[in-house]
């Protein structure tokens, strides 16, 4: 027996010896399935190509709301908010009544590198979004978005410091990234540093290594309808090559037997309207703002609702939910098109001990439209400020060797555990795909 097919054989917690696979999963935030299949027919991302063919694909739904931060702490435990309490990247805290940023420390179950480490096995995570600050685990982990301060972003701490002598950078500035001559480089920049570290990682003996790619988000956000054509479009190809690059790269470079995964945690659309959920409320007289600044403790005692971003609403009386959902769902953008898809109440879809802390109700956009929750007293409709949104459906499940079906974000863990030859962990809320 070779030496690597030794350090994967692992003593299971009843002490029975199994033979266990390893598994990598590499992930492209924000990317539909069906972008990648038109990639190809139309003779792209070649290097991607070869591989997606030794592979089966589906798409599948994400969370709700379909944020990254949701859907990676989804990813990340196995569990929905309900159980995991991330509803959004910043939340309200009405005890200290400030708007807060959610961090990995805000994670109410234990990681699926926790579960992993208990067990004995080593993980290496690369760049998972709310991962941030770095907490301790068996293995290497190295923040996602947001990752502040890159001295925090990463363990074990000396790994920290390899880092910033190598101008480590985790993602372009979100501030910048409406400049092409700014986002362009520094993605190509971001992708280098992952490049690097992932090369230098997968030499480490590990049997779970996740790498996450984050500058697809970004990228759709800003200049989705280059994907088309016109201006950047170059650029925007230009940047999906790389990817892909990286991808075939990593993926010839796996030893046998490794399982490998390829994923996305939500879809993306065009977008036309941008629909200010607080405006509307203000509009109809459901919500009175006072004061200055932002954050719901501007809203005045007698308000009956107010949201925040994407579509979360929060109702001072549960008695409005039928009428507010009434209301919303007969909302028309300026151009006569449907503003929402659907209405959702909030104790359908949360469940568990942070259940009372999620949105009461949660608004899902019509295609071309993006929610969010302002504080600026604005009209409740303005053109889209960015081109592209996130969708609920439309984000993908690839794997080398294997046939998955249709899902949800929820069935990766059962579906990764599979891949390692684990049973699923009871906790886990979704079911394998495979
Ligand atoms: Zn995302």
């Amino acid at each position: 027996m070779k030496s690597k097919e030794k350090a994967i054989i692992n003593r299971s917690p009843r002490g029975k010896v199994s033979r266990k696979k390893r598994v990598c999963v590499i992930s492209l935030d924000g990317v539909p399935g069906e972008l990648l299949v038109d990639a190809f027919s139309q003779g792209r991302l070649t290097a991607l190509r070869s591989l997606w063919e030794s592979g089966g694909w589906v798409e599948i739904t994400s969370t709700l709301p379909p944020v990254s931060a949701v859907a990676w702490a989804t990813y990340a435990t196995g569990v929905g908010p309900g159980q995991h309490g991330v509803y959004g990247f910043a939340d309200w805290d009405p005890i200290a009544k400030e708007i807060y940023l959610l961090t990995s420390h805000h994670l109410g179950v234990p990681t699926l590198w926790d579960r992993l480490g208990e067990m004995g096995c080593r993980s290496v995570i690369l760049n998972l979004p709310l991962t941030y600050p770095a907490r301790p685990l068996s293995g290497w982990l190295i923040a996602g978005f947001p990752a502040p301060e890159l001295s925090r972003a990463a363990y074990p701490p000396a790994l920290a410091a390899r880092l910033a002598q190598d101008d480590y950078l985790v993602d372009p500035d979100p501030r910048t990234a409406t400049e092409p001559s700014v986002f362009f480089p520094q993605a190509r920049q971001a992708l280098a540093s992952r490049r690097r570290w992932a090369w230098e990682l997968l030499t480490q003996p590990w049997d779970f290594f996740h790498l996450h790619i984050m500058v697809t988000d970004r990228l759709h956000h800003f200049y989705y309808p280059a994907r088309r054509g016109g201006e950047q479009h170059q650029a925007f190809w230009g940047l999906y090559e790389e990817i892909a690059d990286l991808v075939g790269e990593l993926a010839a470079a796996l030893p046998r037997g490794v399982e490998l995964v390829l994923m996305s945690d939500h879809g993306f659309c065009d977008l036309s309207w941008e629909l200010d959920l607080n405006a509307w409320l203000l509009e109809k007289g459901w919500l009175e703002l006072r004061g200055e600044g932002e954050g719901p403790g501007r809203v005045a005692p007698g308000s009956r609702a107010y949201a925040l971003t994407p579509g979360r609403i929060y109702l001072r009386q549960r008695e409005g939910a039928g009428e507010l959902t009434e209301a919303l769902s007969a909302l028309t953008t300026p151009d006569g098109g449907p503003a929402i898809s659907q209405v959702v109440l909030g104790e359908e879809i949360y469940q568990g001990p942070q259940a009372a802390r999620g949105p009461d109700l949660l608004a899902l956009p019509a295609p071309g439209v993006e929610l969010r929750g302002g504080w600026g007293e604005q009209e409740p409709f303005r053109p889209a400020p960015r081109p592209g949104g996130h969708t609920w459906e439309g984000a993908f499940v690839w794997i080398r060797d294997h046939q998955p079906r249709p899902g949800n974000l929820l069935d990766l863990p059962p579906t990764l555990w599979r891949l390692l030859g684990l049973r699923p962990a009871p906790e886990f809320q979704g079911q394998a795909l495979i």
